[in-house]
């Protein structure tokens, strides 16, 4: 005789399962779930761009498929890649927002290291050499903040005074950034902060591949021992690192996307608003969505206009 579903499955597993359905849900991606075989049969005999009116996360996930990686994957050992997936395809429907890797994932691999916390990441990244960044930099930046934050702040690599301070976001950019998070209603020792490399680039140059590869599971056990409720991915290589994707971030910018079951949203860099005030609307009101998911309201006065339009 047939068993019941929670017969067959292990109440861990059934937990897990449920508050990866209810993340769909909050996601707005339930017709995905609800009705996958029916949405799978449709699309082999339409082209998605006209069949399918999914949420926007969902149609990034399909339009990305093709796209090449633009991570390279960390070592892996064949235990930790052929290791189970701790919610198998047969059970919930696997989401990846934006692109289905050839392989595995940078960060589908990366178990949680049990027991973690930031002293231990920390102690571990140590002084690290293990990129050619090293070279150069004057101090690692690691993160600041609150180390139970709901939401992180992602960017992309420490610049001249993040460099010589030790501490993130601290600049010209960092500064507006620091508004952005007032008008908010939060300080920035509410939140967490910090950055996909941690050693400076030098003359400020994106990261390069295997400075990221190397720095990014770093970042990784930073979310984890985290584990925040929503992830704001600060420009580009922030973005294109944690969901691993070459697709320019004006396509996919303020859209709730998910990564290892947290919310993440994409936004410009704050370096960027400087560069370019009048997008500053845009970005508030993805962070506008990002109060509206943590229950927060923006506060009234000088830096809720700053976050608008300044
Ligand atoms: N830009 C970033 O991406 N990170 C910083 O910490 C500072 C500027």
């Amino acid at each position: 005789m047939m068993r019941s579903m929670s017969e067959r499955i292990p109440e861990a597993l059934q937990k897990k399962l449920s508050e990866r359905l209810s993340l769909y849900e909050d996601l707005g991606i339930r017709l995905f779930y609800k009705d996958r075989g029916a949405a799978h049969a449709q699309a082999a005999v339409m082209p998605i761009a006209v069949s399918f009116e999914a949420p926007a996360a969902q149609k990034i996930y399909f339009e990305d498929a093709a796209l090449p990686k633009t991570v390279r994957k960390p070592e892996l050992s064949r235990a930790a890649q052929s290791a189970p997936r701790a919610m198998p395809s047969q059970v919930a429907p696997k989401i990846d927002p934006l692109l289905v890797p050839a392989g595995p994932s940078l960060f589908e691999t990366f178990d949680k290291v049990p027991g973690d916390t930031l002293l231990k990441i920390r102690t571990d990244l140590g002084e690290c050499t293990r990129c050619k960044l090293h070279k150069t930099r004057n101090t690692i930046v690691f993160g600041d903040g609150n180390p139970n934050a709901q939401l992180v702040f992602v960017g992309e690599g420490p610049g001249h005074d993040e460099d010589m301070q030790g501490l993130p976001f601290v600049g010209r950019a960092g500064k507006l950034l620091t508004q952005m998070i007032e008008a908010m209603g939060l300080q920035r020792k509410d939140v967490y902060i910090c950055n996909v490399v941690k050693c400076r680039p030098p003359e400020n140059r994106a990261p390069e591949k295997d400075e990221v590869a190397e720095c990014s599971p770093f970042l990784l056990r930073q979310i984890d021992a985290i584990a925040p409720k929503v992830i704001v991915c600060l420009g580009a290589i922030a973005a294109q690192t944690l969901l691993q994707t070459a697709r320019g971030i004006s396509q996919f910018r303020g859209q709730w996307l998910e990564f290892r079951g947290r919310k993440l949203m994409a936004t410009y860099h704050p370096a960027y608003l400087l560069r370019n005030p009048s997008a500053k609307g845009e970005v508030w009101k993805d962070l506008q969505k990002v109060m509206a998911v943590l229950g927060i309201e923006a506060r009234k006065g000088k830096s809720a206009e700053a976050g608008k339009s300044s």
